[in-house]
């Protein structure tokens, strides 16, 4: 089995669902894989997540969380 039909039979034939496109707080780019770097809070309303790409998300100090440990069964 090739590796591109080995991945269509994981994808079980149908395309992968397009990720939400968010927008970088440092370069104000799009980006397809949003990592959530603070929340902002609004009186007047709810406040939204910020978002930062991958490559700056690090300079926001984003890391693992508790809920990415790996646990040991
Ligand atoms: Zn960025």
């Amino acid at each position: 089995m090739t590796a591109a039909r080995h991945v269509a039979a994981l994808l079980g034939g149908e395309p992968a669902p397009e990720p939400h496109p968010a927008y970088c707080v440092r370069c104000k780019q799009p980006t397809h894989a949003p990592v959530p770097v603070g929340y902002i809070e609004r009186a007047s309303g709810p406040g939204w997540t910020q978002y930062a790409c991958p490559s700056h998300a690090v300079e926001f100090g984003a890391g693992p969380t508790p809920e990415d440990e790996l646990r040991t069964p």
